[in-house]
């Protein structure tokens, strides 16, 4: 059996870089914003898959997406 698990994904070509998904998320670690892009990139394998951020973003440029087992190790 596979376990599948949750986790935020970045659209880069929505994303304005505001950071409030930064401020929503409950871990400090798991979503960085990039200074020369401007944009934001989530370490999908610290997510816990709450969907905070996804409900934060105005610009609709996280979502989430399965992960299985595998892909996350
Ligand atoms: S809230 Fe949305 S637009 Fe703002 S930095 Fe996060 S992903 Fe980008
Ligand atoms: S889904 Fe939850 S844990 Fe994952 S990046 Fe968004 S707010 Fe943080």
């Amino acid at each position: 059996m596979v376990a599948v698990y949750a986790a935020a994904k970045v659209e880069l070509s929505r994303c304005t870089g505001c950071k409030l998904c930064i401020l929503a998320c409950p871990d400090p670690n798991v979503i960085w914003f990039l200074p020369d892009d401007k944009k934001v990139k989530v370490e999908a394998t610290r997510c816990k898959g709450c969907g905070l951020c996804v409900t934060t973003c105005s610009k609709a440029a996280l979502v989430l997406e399965a992960l299985t087992e595998r892909a996350r190790t």
